[in-house]
């Protein structure tokens, strides 16, 4: 099993590193031709990490390389998808509009911008530790979507089908559940 990562701009390297360390291989995905070898050289057990970073920055990225569509037909096909932080943002209604969720960028403030918190995650676990970097929340989710947690009343990690967002940064921690979760999606 090889996942791709979607390395267009913002902390794709750490979800390389979180694989490696459960011995996953993962390909970086910078522009269609990454994209198109990499479905050809996976044909089975394809899986797409969309990392943190800036999504306004990603979505011009995306679509300069002209990877917009074929990104959003694969997840809409069934590719399971892993979107956090920025991630989160690319799959909502006004990005790649895969996911039926209603997010809200930046919305902790500039103030509470960056911080930490412990919260179980449904169906993956307890007690994880979650780091939080001007980080969205998702305002209402869609009757197809699984709230898997909150912090303060906010849906912070949902799941729909194939898709697995959070808007925190597993990546930036040691805990692999939430990558373990999502490859578990994958085989
Ligand atoms: N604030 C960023 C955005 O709106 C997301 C931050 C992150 O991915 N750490 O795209």
């Amino acid at each position: 099993m090889t996942i791709a990562i979607l390395a267009l701009q913002g902390a794709f390297a750490e979800h390389a590193q979180m694989l490696e360390a459960l011995h996953v291989d993962s390909v970086l995905i910078r522009n269609l031709e990454d994209w198109d070898n990499y479905i050809q050289q996976n044909p089975q057990h394809q899986g797409l990490i969309i990392p943190g970073g800036e999504s306004t920055a990603m979505t011009r990225i995306i679509r300069d390389e002209g990877l917009y569509e074929p990104i959003r037909q694969a997840i809409l096909k069934g590719m399971p998808v892993l979107g956090t932080c920025a991630g989160l943002i690319m799959l909502d209604p006004q990005h790649l509009n895969t996911m039926d969720i209603t997010v809200r960028r930046n919305a902790y403030g500039r103030q509470l911008g960056s911080f930490n918190h412990v919260a179980d995650i449904k169906s993956i676990g307890k007690d994880f530790p979650l780091t939080f970097i001007r980080a969205p929340y998702i305002e209402a989710v869609g009757p197809g979507v699984e709230v898997l947690a909150e912090v303060d009343g906010h849906i912070v990690a949902a799941h729909q089908g194939n898709q697995l967002v959070c808007a925190f940064h597993p990546e930036l921690t040691s805990d692999t559940r939430v990558h373990e979760f999502f490859l578990s999606l994958v085989k």
